[in-house]
């Protein structure tokens, strides 16, 4: 097996931090895993397993063995009149799942459409988008514990699943490499249009006549218009998780801004959005060096060109500061900082 040394990473991570890795492997096929186990950059090195590297931000040389899997294949392995199980090779881009399932005719992934990554990272921050999250279908996902490259099997209420957040994000980050995970989609006409630009679009059609390719499409065009292309400005998403906060402090906050957009969680929790909490610090669209927020999405931080991973930190720690003197409330990343 090949394990590169000093590997540069540039290309690996989507805010294109040009960094290296002390060690780094492609994976293939999934027993190349339990040889790796057998190898010393293996057993005496920290470890990272990286998909398309669209949810993290190197702040230095990675120095340790980075494992990247690029194992593929995607299939049905049961299926009834109303219900169809996919698996899928952690290695596949997530995009491809869902055009799997969009071309078949299963129901439940489309709102997912256009997330960049892998299947295997999926699961870690529970992906969510428009309405829908990986937790909605979800079946049951395996892999490997990194300590002995024993096998495991995690079910849904294993996963611990929940906003942005897995068991995989945090007990068992990097102590368990997914390699395979499976998803239970609906075969009967059901969608999710609830969300805003979705209902707006949808708003003069009966719901049974909408194509699950077309929302698919829509989602497609709505995110294009909205987010930045990692490739013209690095950038890795939504750099901050949507905070969640009392409704005392929600009480407070909409009496000085009684525009203030939220989102019930539960009856004593609020979730508001951070990229209202930015703008209104006047930080959209806001420049520091070689970082910025997007001028469309003030929670994107996009890379403008050549700067470092340590300057997009500092900018993340920066905004942080700036609304926590405002509103009193922390932002907390949903990137990997690292
Ligand atoms: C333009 C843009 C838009 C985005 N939009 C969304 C969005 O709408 N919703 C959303 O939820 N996210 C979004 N993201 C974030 C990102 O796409 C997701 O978090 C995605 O799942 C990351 O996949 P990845 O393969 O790039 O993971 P990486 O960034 O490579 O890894 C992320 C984390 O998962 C771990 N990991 C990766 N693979 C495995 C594995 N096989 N086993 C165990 N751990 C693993 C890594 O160690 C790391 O901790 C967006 C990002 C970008 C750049």
């Amino acid at each position: 097996m090949l394990i590169h040394t000093d590997y540069s990473i540039k290309n690996l991570n989507s805010f294109h931090i040009d960094v290296k890795a002390k060690y780094f492997i492609e994976i293939n096929e999934e027993n190349e895993l339990t040889q790796l186990l057998h190898t010393d950059e293996y057993a005496l090195n920290k470890r990272l397993v990286l998909g398309e590297g669209s949810n993290i931000l190197f702040t230095e040389k990675f120095d340790g063995l980075i494992i990247k899997l690029n194992t593929k294949g995607i299939s049905v392995i049961e299926e009834s009149e109303t219900e169809a199980v996919v698996e899928s090779a952690a290695g596949e881009k997530w995009d491809n799942f869902v055009k799997f399932c969009v071309e078949n005719k299963l129901y439940g992934a489309e709102n997912l459409s256009g997330i960049p990554g892998t299947v295997g990272a999926a699961p870690v921050q529970n992906i969510g988008a428009y309405g829908t999250e990986l937790k909605d279908i979800f079946h049951s996902l395996e892999g490997y514990f990194t300590d002995g490259m024993r096998k495991g099997y995690f079910e849904p209420e294993d996963c611990e699943f929940d906003y942005r957040a897995s068991v995989f994000k945090d007990r068992f980050k990097n102590a368990f490499i997914i390699t395979k995970v499976r998803f239970r989609l609906s075969k009967l006409h059901s969608l999710h249009l609830n969300y805003r630009d979705l209902k707006e679009i949808y708003k003069d059609q009966p719901a049974e006549s909408i194509l699950l390719a077309d929302v698919r499409e829509s989602i497609l065009g709505i995110r294009s218009n909205k987010l930045p292309d990692p490739y013209e400005f690095g950038n890795a998403g939504s750099f901050f998780k949507n905070p969640e906060i009392s409704n005392r402090k929600f009480k407070e906050l909409h009496e000085k801004y009684p525009d203030i957009v939220h989102f019930k969680v539960d009856s004593t929790t609020v979730k508001v959005p951070a990229a209202w909490l930015i703008e209104k610090c006047g930080l959209k669209g806001y420049r520091l060096g070689q970082t910025a927020t997007h001028s469309k999405q003030p929670l994107v931080i996009i890379n403008l060109g050549s700067a470092k991973g340590k300057e997009i930190a500092e900018f993340a720690d920066f905004i942080q500061a700036k609304v926590k003197k405002k509103f009193q409330i922390d932002l907390i990343p949903e990137v990997n900082i690292i």
